[in-house]
């Protein structure tokens, strides 16, 4: 295969025009058939107005020139011959396995640890706190209403686990050599994403379309004779000694009229591979997996505000005004080092998109953001974040840090009373409470009310946050503007705690597997997913199916 990298074409180019630039860059001649295949496409507006869109395309030419010899005639810096990646799940391993492999958490991780193994023919089973994707969406949709918090199915719990209600941003960093990456995006648009997911530079799917393929994702496991249990909680297990562990689920959906929501009947299940795909909101079973000594660590993670700046400031800084051309919601990058060292960058950036308040625990308040497919919402938002250490937490204990943040949140949800805290720049910078906003309008999926965030942050994280969006307009004019607006607590950056595990992904307890972001071995959907895949590979390479119960 050949490919040919920056391919520069304005961004109102017709697909013949791409076709043409192929065949200029490879010096084809006009009758030499070839077809091709987008692998990556980025927007480079460094030298706006002058913008382009930038491919990487693959070309398999046919006819009596070896792609050898056409590389050669080409002679071109930007043409090389590669051979993709193809992703390889192992053969099945030889270890007897009786019980079907239980997956706790149907986040990205649980997910595609679940069709990897109902694939191979485990018949996995899945346990979710939460509820399934539509109820969970009344959930949420009256949680942001009314401020009534489901603790079992909110915006962390449930369904598709915490990235359901996000922007379904998809890029990671993670090094690939397999070809999990591509793999995971081709399954996400066989689930039904858009299939520019797999080209576009900065691939997002949109909440409102994620829905759709977690619940796609999920019915492929069910065909395969996996299952899957909504509104079950894993409370706690015991070795039952020969590798088998009891499993004591909780159901929490019983629909009591005196307050909606309750912990209804316990019942047990029994297995010998138990995942542990809980993400970084799992508290409660953190506090569990501590009680029965499993190795835990202490995790840096960071913390911070979310800020909101009108969607048209940020695409005149990064497509310059009056652009000309049909652009997507511009997205930014900024960072900034402190005198002491430590870095203020925004994280999770939702061009388009909304606030939301994602708490899981009553009494708390954090925040997050999302978007829908289009991005076509008024505001851009992102996180301002700190990264935090046992330092800021007053302790290295394993859980420490979730207890920072519980903290955090404590004083979001008094900043408040119980609605997201806004506040104007200009205000916290002051560290006043801010009485009514300026030229920019909180755009929120939650209740919110004008407050002072300063005052949620020890005020070493509090001038840090300042000092970074006073630096930030350096990078984008208007950034600091005194009526941008700061809303928090973003305090679930990634998870606080690490739950350690062996070369063979196991824990310390034979048998059970920490994967995902929770365990502290991914950030974001696609890495997830990933460690899913990995946990998932390491599971199957171990054991046999032929000796599954039938
Ligand atoms: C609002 C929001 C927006 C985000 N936006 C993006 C984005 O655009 N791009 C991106 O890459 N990342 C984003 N993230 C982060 C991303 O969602 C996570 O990194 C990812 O979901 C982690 O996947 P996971 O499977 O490891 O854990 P999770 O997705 O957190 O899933 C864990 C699941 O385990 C379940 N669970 C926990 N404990 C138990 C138990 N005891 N019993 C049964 N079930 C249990 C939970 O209910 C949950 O469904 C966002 C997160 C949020 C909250």
């Amino acid at each position: 295969m050949l490919r040919i990298q920056q391919l520069k074409l304005s961004p109102d180019h017709s697909q013949e025009e791409l076709v043409g630039a192929i065949r200029k860059s490879l010096r084809l001649a006009q009758n030499q058939p070839f077809s091709y295949e987008i692998i990556r496409r980025s927007i480079d507006a460094r030298k706006r107005p002058e913008i382009f869109y930038v491919y990487t395309v693959d070309v398999d030419c046919r006819g009596e020139k070896t792609e050898k010899q056409l590389l050669k005639r080409a002679g071109n810096k930007n043409v090389s011959l590669i051979q993709p990646a193809k992703y390889r799940f192992p053969a099945s391993g030889t270890e007897p396995l009786s019980l079907p492999p239980v997956i706790v958490g149907t986040g990205p991780a649980g997910l595609f640890c679940g069709l990897m193994l109902a694939r191979a023919g485990y018949r996995p089973i899945l346990l979710e706190r939460g509820q399934s994707v539509p109820k969970r969406q009344k959930s949420v949709e009256q949680f942001w209403k009314t401020g009534k918090l489901n603790p079992d199915s909110n915006v962390q719990f449930g369904e598709g686990g915490a990235g359901t209600f996000s922007d379904g941003k998809l890029n990671t960093l993670v090094k690939d050599p397999e070809g999990r990456i591509r793999f995971v995006l081709q399954n996400f648009v066989q689930a039904g994403a858009d299939a520019e997911i797999l080209f576009s530079n900065k691939p997002h799917i949109g909440t409102d379309v994620l829905a759709g393929v977690v619940q796609n994702l999920r019915n492929e496991i069910l065909s395969l004779g996996g299952q899957v249990f909504f509104h079950t909680r894993l409370d706690d297990f015991c070795a039952l000694g020969n590798g088998i562990y009891r499993l004591s689920l909780q159901d929490t959906a019983c629909d009591d009229p005196k307050d909606g929501f309750g912990d209804c009947s316990a019942w047990f299940l029994n297995t010998s591979v138990l995942v542990l795909a809980i993400g970084h909101s799992a508290r409660d079973t953190f506090r569990m997996l501590a009680d029965h000594q499993f190795d835990l660590r202490a995790k840096s993670f960071a913390v911070g505000v979310r800020v909101e700046h009108p969607q048209q400031l940020i695409n005149d800084s990064q497509y310059g005004e009056n652009c000309p051309y049909e652009l997507e919601a511009a997205p930014y990058k900024v960072t900034h080092k402190l005198a002491d060292g430590r870095g203020v960058y925004s994280f999770c950036m939702c061009p388009g998109g909304y606030v939301v308040n994602a708490s899981s625990e009553p009494g708390m308040l954090a925040v997050n953001g999302m978007s829908y497919h289009d991005r076509a919402g008024e505001n851009a938002n992102s996180a301002i974040v700190v990264t935090v250490s046992p330092e800021d937490f007053g302790g290295c204990g394993p859980l420490d840090g979730l207890e920072f943040q519980r903290k955090l949140e404590r004083n979001a949800y008094e900043a408040g009373q119980g609605r997201i805290p806004v506040q104007r720049f200009a205000d916290f910078q002051a560290n006043l409470p801010t009485r009514e906003f300026g030229k920019v309008t909180p755009r929120m999926k939650g209740c919110f009310s004008p407050a002072n965030v300063r005052q949620i942050f020890p005020e070493r994280i509090g001038s840090a946050i300042e000092e970074g969006i006073t630096a930030f307009e350096r990078q984008i004019k208007g950034f600091s503007d005194p009526d941008t607006l700061i809303s928090g607590v973003e305090s679930r950056t990634s998870s606080p705690v690490r739950i350690s595990r062996d070369a063979g992904y196991e824990s310390s307890y034979p048998g059970i597997y920490p994967c995902g972001e929770g365990a502290g071995y991914a950030g974001g959907i696609t890495s997830a997913a990933m460690d899913g895949i990995r946990v998932a590979e390491a599971i199957a390479s171990k054991f046999s199916i032929d000796f599954l119960e039938k």
